[in-house]
């Protein structure tokens, strides 16, 4: 199938490209930026002069910000085109809930990806604690904002969520992996006080059982970078280390599978679309942007210093 990539920035070039280029069911035929562009490919400046050049092309990949990416998508779907969506799927739930409306409406897919639910360990993890009784869960995702989102303005604006940008990711682990839902019940947020979105997050979620459940995210993070998920049950305790890409079973780190455990992530979310394409399907779990539009409605402010690039 031919697909275009709308959005080519970051994301796009790292990951979406090289995936697609090694699908056997994606070709890519289009790309849709107005300063980016991929060697080779046919460009376009925008959605509207792809989606009327291109009427052969029936799938669309967008890697734009969460802002931006509600109308482009909403043009794509009511031009019957099937969607695939990076996260966060929206800026806001609403505009989430219009787009899987415009996607039954017009009889086409929309895939709302989760790239780190496809690590390696993380379907380990979920087999692991399906039948474990949790005690407690802790979250630690602590990144140098500078070194993996520079020049970023967008992160910073309302809708760029912040250091949930890469904290959502975190909570698609957590709500792919535990057999039970959560929902969140405090949050404390420190806000730059020259951005409009937090740089660091303290959340505390309600367990239907009664298990502590907390996620500390921090941007600010300098020299050891740490994406981690600690799980404790009452027959042991589970750690997914590097974003899901190494797991830890009671003191023992369980071989790896591959040299390069996150690079199977994007081929997977290509396959899923495919499998999805076939059967004509939706796929939005919104789950994680609950938690973090929850913790922005609920969340106490407090006003640190400017962040400087
Ligand atoms: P990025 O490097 O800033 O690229 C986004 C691209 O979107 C830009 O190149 C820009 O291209 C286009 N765009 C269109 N309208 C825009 C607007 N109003 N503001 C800013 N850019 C606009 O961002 P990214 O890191 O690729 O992230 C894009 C999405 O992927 C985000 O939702 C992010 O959460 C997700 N993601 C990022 C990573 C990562 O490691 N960076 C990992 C996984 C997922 P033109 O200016 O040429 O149009």
């Amino acid at each position: 199938m031919d697909i275009a990539l709308i959005g080519i920035g970051k994301i796009a070039v790292d990951q979406h490209v090289p995936a697609i280029a090694a699908s056997t069911d994606f070709t890519l035929s289009a790309a849709v930026s107005r300063h980016g562009k991929v060697e080779g490919v046919e460009h376009f400046d925008d959605i509207d002069a792809l989606l009327a050049a291109r009427d052969d092309i029936r799938v669309v990949s967008l890697c734009l910000p969460p802002v931006p990416r509600f109308e482009v998508a909403a043009k794509a779907l009511r031009a019957g085109r099937h969607v695939m969506l990076e996260k966060p799927p929206g800026a806001t739930l609403a505009e989430c809930y219009a787009l899987e409306r415009l996607a039954r409406e017009n009889g086409v897919s929309l895939f709302a990806t989760w790239h780190s639910r496809e690590a390696d360990k993380v379907a380990v993890a979920k087999g692991w604690l399906a039948d474990k009784h949790l005690t407690s869960l802790k979250v630690t995702w602590k990144e140098d904002v500078r070194r993996w989102h520079p020049g970023q303005a967008w992160i910073w604006e309302p809708g760029g969520m912040g250091v949930f940008d890469p904290g959502i990711n975190a909570l698609s682990i957590v709500t792919e992996i535990l057999p039970h839902d959560i929902h969140l019940t405090d949050a404390h947020l420190l806000v730059p006080e020259n951005c409009q979105t937090p740089i660091a997050a303290e959340l505390t979620f309600a367990h239907p059982e009664g298990a502590s459940v907390t996620a500390d995210f921090d941007f600010r993070q300098e020299g050891e970078q740490i994406w981690s998920i600690e799980a404790v049950t009452s027959q042991g305790t589970l750690t997914l280390i590097d974003g899901g890409a190494r797991i830890r079973i009671d003191g023992v780190d369980e071989a790896l599978d591959d040299d390069n455990p996150l690079a199977g992530e994007y081929p997977r979310l290509y396959a899923k679309m495919a499998d999805l394409l076939t059967r004509g399907a939706v796929d939005m779990d919104l789950r994680p942007m609950i938690h973090v539009c929850d913790a922005l409605s609920l969340g106490r402010r407090t006003a640190v210093e400017p962040f400087i690039e």
